[in-house]
């Protein structure tokens, strides 16, 4: 019996501190300022000290925005591949990528080939002569009737 009544007894008191703590609080508010980031506006958190109550006012002025630095190549481009270059935010380390365009397909050694790539390039018509040749074809003809002449 003693020991329902004393169960009954605390149950009452934590009813009573329930209700004692739902009752007007006089709030004591503290405010602890958070500046503003890249990405979300600064606040001013207010809790109160005696109930633990709390809320928070924003500033107007908008989050600050990324500080990107310069365009960093990632990967450079060729003649198949876009390029990738990236920017880095300074302040928080995020970053945005964006495509560098292909280079063109480059043949220096004159071998109608991509040096890089194997791409291959238009030939000029071989059935088309240029004068040097056609020169050289009519010198052989003739040196050949020459020839026959003799012979
Ligand atoms: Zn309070
Ligand atoms: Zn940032
Ligand atoms: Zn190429």
């Amino acid at each position: 019996m003693k020991k329902i009544l004393s169960v009954f007894l605390s149950v009452l008191l934590f009813a009573s501190f329930g209700i004692l703590a739902g009752a007007e609080c006089a709030h004591e508010y503290e405010a602890t300022y958070y500046p503003p980031t890249c990405t979300s506006k600064g606040y001013t958190k207010h809790v109160c000290a005696l109930c633990g109550e709390h809320y928070e006012t924003f500033d107007s002025a908008p989050a600050n925005g990324h500080s990107y630095g310069e365009w960093e190549i990632h990967s450079e481009p060729t003649c198949t591949q876009l390029g990738i270059k990236k920017q880095t935010c300074s302040v928080c380390g995020n970053f945005t990528t964006d495509t560098i365009p292909m280079c063109a397909h480059a043949d220096a050694d004159d071998d109608y080939l991509c040096d890089a790539c194997g791409f291959e390039f238009e030939q000029p018509d071989e059935g088309e002569l240029s004068p040097y040749e056609w020169l050289k074809l009519l010198f052989a003809n003739i040196l050949a009737w020459f020839r026959s002449l003799f012979a």
